[in-house]
């Protein structure tokens, strides 16, 4: 199975998010994690990919270039620990999954690839590859 968030801390976002080593990091960066329910709905959705078998999605600031692990099976939010995601108010934003049978498809057929060939992003696919 391709990675997420999940099978890569053992934790849910929201404990990800209370965890000693993400509020350290972040408090390092002087950066304030909100709670889950603050959610930047008015910023355009980031897209959810998957690079080297694992999901992530881009910050939402494109200056910014971090990435962080996306939660497969939700929430579907995203908050840079980079650069708290000032350019949305330090808010959370939408994340854009493909519907869970897509999802399992573009799983399915990466699962025989080598790790490093383990990538998709939303604009392949579209034509039923
Ligand atoms: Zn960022």
């Amino acid at each position: 199975m391709i990675g997420d968030g999940r099978s890569i801390t053992g934790l849910s976002l929201d404990q990800w998010t209370k965890a000693v080593v993400v509020r350290q990091i972040a408090s390092q960066r002087r950066i304030k994690i909100p709670p889950l329910t603050s959610i930047a709905e008015d910023a355009p959705p980031v897209l959810a990919f998957v690079n080297y078998g694992h999901w992530k999605a881009f910050c939402p600031n494109p200056a910014c270039g971090g990435a962080e692990d996306i939660w497969r099976e939700g929430p579907w939010l995203l908050f840079c620990l980079r650069c708290g995601n000032r350019a949305v108010g330090g808010r959370w934003v939408l994340v854009t999954m493909p519907e869970p049978a897509e999802r399992d498809a573009i799983e399915e057929r990466l699962a025989p690839l080598h790790r490093h060939e383990q990538n998709w992003e939303a604009t392949e696919g579209e034509d039923g590859a």
